[in-house]
């Protein structure tokens, strides 16, 4: 059956469904409330007072203007008599007529001896308090309507993926998915709803810690390559780097060095702040691989950024003679031929790319080394797609935004992790600003002085054209006003995801060579890039990103020796913004940022898919994650998901566990 099969649900709420990205019967009923308004009698003298009674008179209808009207009836609780007033209800009047019982919700003025009602619903309390389900949704749909269809929907066989076996149900005396399912939608008691929800967390983060460890067994005394590199070879290609690498950065080379050399199969994550120089360490691992005669792959989450590393490592690396390609989505089918074969009998060293290197078609003739930058970009499938292209491959993850380490060791439990905590020598602080949209021309006066000083500046819009939310400034409207500013004197360009490659590439070209001094771009530039004569950052309506995402941002900056800035415009959340003002440290916005926001999104950063649950919530639930952690483990091991289709389904499609 199709969702526009379900009562109520025509083509225009449909279209209205797909964009709360409900495109299914199963979307529609697992789309789950946030909050429940609480339905029980209360008493008058409360704030907001819920109470039930007759109709006692026929309403009288009082208009006031074009805009406002009134009716006002006699009103019979079983303990008092008062009137009830509703403002802009007319359409209601021929329902209530005298001896109707309702439940009217609103506020009693005592001296009046009236209710002056908000809502009116037909009918008498419960005895028990009802909860009403409220529910995210956008413009055209109301919470109730949502409801209403949800509801129709439960009335059909649905159907859904239970990742739940038969055994941990009983443990743990679950109530059945789909009573689970009913019971939040519609929930009838509180005991009822309790149980519902702890059902449904629990199978979000067992679901979860069961693909982690999958992973974990899959590496667990894996045996991999064994290399024999001597560490002369590597020290020699720090020497010939441009700069002198941090203490950290050559402790990082030397654990990977030796995972690489050892017999154990390397799962490394390497974690450092924006700007700490991950990128050459991985340059350096790649480098390492190819002394021993093995390829590499660097998958990355923006084409742009590929295309960043393809140039910078060519650069340094010009004189070892490696082959290097790039592979994303938007090579042509005719040069990703060309790759393919090139991959499979081995002229080709190192790949570069985009999940484009995970696809069916490409095969390795001897794939050594797999490194993921922005690792938490990527979903565990991505990443354990990628690795199984070299089946004795060594992986090393790179992520500059660290979580809480209790979290991160229940998460990254799996891999070994080296950690470069401290900036290449010279770097300055970024000086941020929290500035009012009234306040635009101290912003334009900053960045002029910057751009005098022959320095660049990134201005970053949310979103790209006028939609829904037109109060957003978008990237068009910046550009005009840019214009205006500036466009005498500098050149302008604009960054999207909506343009092609060779637009983009075109773009990023020529601001890397100062041919444009002002960049306005989406976030399409917020993982990664590096312009280090960018001196500015300035980011309208920044109340609409996580601190780790303004964090992630700001690094675009900073990243050489010259005082950089970040200007955050906002007309909102001044609190919260402020957190970026007083510290620097990635480790410790992002602890914020947890704080703040629990997890739904615990990296601050848009997900991958897989890190996003829709009711647990990582700080909250975290007893039950350790709970999920130790289940799914046993269930792994002792094959106890076989019982279940689609945990078995999840085995054979992430590896074989044989
Ligand atoms: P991230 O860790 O955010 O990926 P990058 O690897 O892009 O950071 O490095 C940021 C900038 O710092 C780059 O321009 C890079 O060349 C430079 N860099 C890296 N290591 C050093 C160092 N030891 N000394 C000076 N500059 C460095
Ligand atoms: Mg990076």
């Amino acid at each position: 059956m199709e969702l526009n099969e379900i009562k109520g649900i025509g083509p225009k709420t449909l279209g209205l469904l797909n964009k709360l990205q409900i495109n299914t019967i199963e979307d529609l009923v697992e789309y789950y409330p946030f909050h429940y308004d609480v339905i029980k009698r209360t008493d008058l003298n409360e704030e907001k007072v819920t109470i039930d009674g007759v109709i006692e008179s026929i309403p009288q209808v009082s208009f006031f203007n074009k805009k406002m009207n009134r009716l006002m009836f006699n009103f019979n609780t079983g303990s008092i008599l008062c009137k009830v007033v509703i403002f802009n209800r007319i359409f209601l009047k021929n329902n209530l007529k005298p001896n109707t019982m309702i439940t009217v919700i609103g506020k009693y003025d005592k001296e009046k001896n009236t209710l002056v009602a908000s809502d009116i619903r037909f009918g008498s309390l419960p005895n028990i308090p009802r909860y009403e389900p409220i529910y995210h949704t956008v413009n055209g749909i109301s919470s109730r309507e949502l409801n209403k269809f949800i509801l129709n929907a439960l009335q059909t066989n649905f159907s859904y993926n239970e990742y739940m076996p038969e055994y941990l149900k009983e443990k743990y005396n679950f109530l059945e998915k789909r009573d689970s399912i009913i019971n939040i939608q519609n929930p009838n008691h509180a005991t009822n709803l309790k149980s519902a929800i702890n059902y449904l967390k629990y199978e979000e983060l067992f679901l979860y810690m069961f693909k982690m460890n999958i992973l974990k067994l899959n590496n667990k005394n894996n045996l991999g390559l064994e290399r024999n590199v001597d560490f002369k070879q590597v020290e020699e290609a720090i020497k010939s780097l441009p700069f002198t690498l941090t203490s950290d950065q050559l402790n990082s080379i030397k654990e990977i060095y030796d995972d690489l050399n050892s017999h154990k199969r390397m799962n490394r994550l390497l974690q450092g702040d924006v700007g700490s120089g991950k990128t050459i360490i991985a340059f350096l691992a790649i480098l390492i691989n190819h002394f021993s005669g093995y390829q590499s792959a660097l998958m990355v989450p923006t084409e742009i950024l590929a295309h960043q590393h393809y140039n910078s490592f060519i650069k340094l690396f010009n004189n070892y003679n490696i082959s290097v390609e790039i592979l994303t989505g938007k090579t042509t089918s005719k040069d990703k031929k060309d790759i393919y074969k090139r991959l499979k009998n081995g002229e080709i060293d190192v790949v570069i790319g985009t999940h484009a290197l995970i696809t069916e078609d490409v095969e390795y003739k001897n794939l050594g080394l797999v490194i993921t930058d922005e690792q938490h970009r990527f979903g565990v499938n991505q990443r354990s797609n990628l690795k199984n292209k070299g089946s004795l491959a060594d992986v090393l993850y790179m992520s500059a935004t660290p979580i809480p380490r209790t979290y991160a060791l229940t998460i990254y439990g799996d891999m070994d992790i080296s950690n470069i905590k401290t900036m290449p020598r010279g770097r300055k602080e970024v000086i941020t600003y929290l500035k009012k949209e009234s306040e635009i021309k101290e912003v334009l006066t900053l960045m002029y002085h910057e751009l005098k000083l022959n320095h660049q500046v990134y201005v970053i819009a949310p979103l790209i054209e006028d939609s829904d939310k037109i109060d957003l400034t978008n990237v068009n409207k910046l550009e005009e006003q840019m214009n205006k500013a500036f466009g005498k004197l500098y050149n302008i360009g604009v960054l999207h995801g909506k343009m092609n490659k060779s637009e983009k590439d075109e773009v990023m070209n020529k601001f890397k060579n100062n041919d444009i001094q002002i960049l306005i771009s989406t976030t399409v530039i917020e993982v990664g890039i590096d312009v280090p004569n960018a001196t500015t950052m300035v980011i309208f309506d920044a109340f609409r990103f996580g601190l780790s995402q303004l964090h992630q941002l700001r690094g675009r900056v900073g990243r050489n020796n010259l005082q950089s800035y970040c200007v955050l415009i906002s007309n909102h959340e001044k609190e919260r913004l402020n957190v970026l003002l007083e510290t620097t440290d990635g480790f410790k916005i992002s602890e914020e940022d947890f704080k703040l926001r629990g997890s739904g999104d615990l990296f601050g950063i848009r997900q991958s898919g897989d890190m996003t649950f829709k009711l647990a919530n990582l700080k909250n639930d975290y007893k039950m994650l350790l709970m999920a952690k130790d289940d799914s483990y046993e269930c792994l091991i002792n094959k106890q998901y076989l019982e279940n289709k689609y945990l078995t389904e999840l085995v054979n499609r992430i590896c074989n566990l044989d």
